[in-house]
């Protein structure tokens, strides 16, 4: 049967490929933003959401990209930014044939981008994409992926945290210290978990009335309120729930010291970082926090293949990531956020000096200069 598959570039300034590939036959309607490989491939998930415009799909898949760029070059992960967005209702459009088509939409990038779990993906959706494509990160261990990064990222947030308290409090001790956790999923149950083995008290929000009541009996969380989540006195706020939970209407009510969490774009914009810097609030930046995960999933890349202690290794450099930049904010007194981003545009400006200068430095076949 034909590949039915078109693919098409969209030029988009300031990214080196984005495209669009639509399969008709199998319905995928999907987007692939490559923002930057100067560091190595573009690694970044693969997400489904019900778009309602292609606009609005661009939009996001764009900034997603350019976010993991900055993510990986904090991290020093030895990767580039990028994400893919399949548009559609997860409950309506899933299908093999879907997800082979966008393997093939991956594989057409030819090693640019490489693909991993992220909103509405599961690690068996990429099986099927892996069968063809080899393009694909963070499968199980058994078939010689990273697995689940969500215990990776919950260990960087909670020694996050534990930097945060030490830069405040002067002891980095979670114990006899109260922190408030929206979202206990995934990467927040894990990190509930850590800070009450290490002293702490923990009091949670959940959208999940039965996982939260779950969690209390099991591990001794304090089940607290959707909304008191953002106001309760504490000596932390976690978000790993949502992105944008920092803005106009939330930062005059936050009784906190510190924020640091697992969830992405925290900031509903950029300017929030200011606001939350002049209430005297430290703000953990959330995509150097938070890289636990792609950390765990880019060791796969490393000579030998994954390495469980090299990945828990280059996670707990993650707090020290996070002085650097608090002390980076206080000197040219910028918030932590702007300061994050500088540094990632640096990483990635120099590498791109570098490779430009060793590129000039090679002698062309044929210019002289041997055997005299
Ligand atoms: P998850 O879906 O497992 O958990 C999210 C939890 O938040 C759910 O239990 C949900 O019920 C709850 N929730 C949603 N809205 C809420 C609200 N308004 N108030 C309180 N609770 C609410 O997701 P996860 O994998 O634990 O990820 C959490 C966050 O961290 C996400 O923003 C994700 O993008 C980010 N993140 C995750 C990873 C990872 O490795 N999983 C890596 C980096 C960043």
């Amino acid at each position: 049967m034909p590949d039915t598959l078109k693919i098409t570039d969209i030029p988009v300034d300031g990214y080196e490929r984005v495209v669009r590939g639509v399969d008709p036959q199998s319905g995928l309607h999907a987007y692939i933003a490559v923002h930057d490989t100067t560091l190595g491939p573009a690694l970044g998930g693969l997400r489904m959401w019900p778009y309602a415009s292609e606009d609005e799909a661009l939009f996001d898949v764009k900034r997603l990209a350019r976010g993991m760029t900055f993510k990986s070059a904090v991290a020093q992960t030895g990767l580039g930014g990028g994400k893919a967005v399949i548009v559609g209702d997860p409950a309506k459009v899933k299908s093999e044939a879907l997800y082979l088509a966008m393997g093939r939409l991956v594989d057409a990038l030819g090693g640019k981008y490489i693909t991993a779990e992220d909103v509405n993906t599961s690690v068996h959706d990429l099986e099927i994409v892996r069968r063809a494509t080899r393009w694909v990160s963070g499968l199980e261990r058994k078939d010689g992926g990273s697995g689940n990064p969500s215990p990776y990222t919950a260990y960087g947030v909670f020694l996050g945290v534990r930097a945060a308290l030490g830069q405040v409090f002067g002891s980095d001790s979670p114990k006899g210290r109260t922190v408030v956790i929206q979202g206990v999923g995934a990467v927040g149950s894990a990190l509930a978990r850590r800070l009450i083995e290490a002293g702490a008290t923990v009091y949670a929000a959940d959208k999940n009335e039965a996982r939260l009541q779950q969690l209390a009996g099991e591990i001794g969380l304090k089940p607290i309120g959707e909304a008191a989540a953002l106001t309760m006195k504490c000596d932390v706020f976690a978000p790993c729930a949502l992105g944008a939970v920092i803005h106009d209407q939330t930062i005059p009510g936050f009784q906190t010291p510190i924020i640091a969490g697992a969830a992405n774009n925290l900031l509903l914009e950029p300017r929030h970082g200011k606001a939350l810097a002049e209430r005297g609030i430290l703000y953990a930046p959330d995509y150097v926090i938070n890289a636990g995960g792609i950390i765990n999933v880019s060791v796969e890349f490393a000579p030998g293949g994954y390495n469980e202690a090299l990945s828990l290794s280059k996670i707990e450099r993650i707090p020290q990531a996070l002085r650097e930049l608090w002390t980076i904010a206080k000197e040219e007194r910028i918030p932590p956020s702007d300061a994050a981003d500088r540094l990632a545009q640096r990483i990635v400006a120099d590498a791109k000096g570098a490779k430009k200068e060793a590129s000039c430095a090679v002698p062309k076949r044929g210019s002289g200069g041997g055997g005299g």
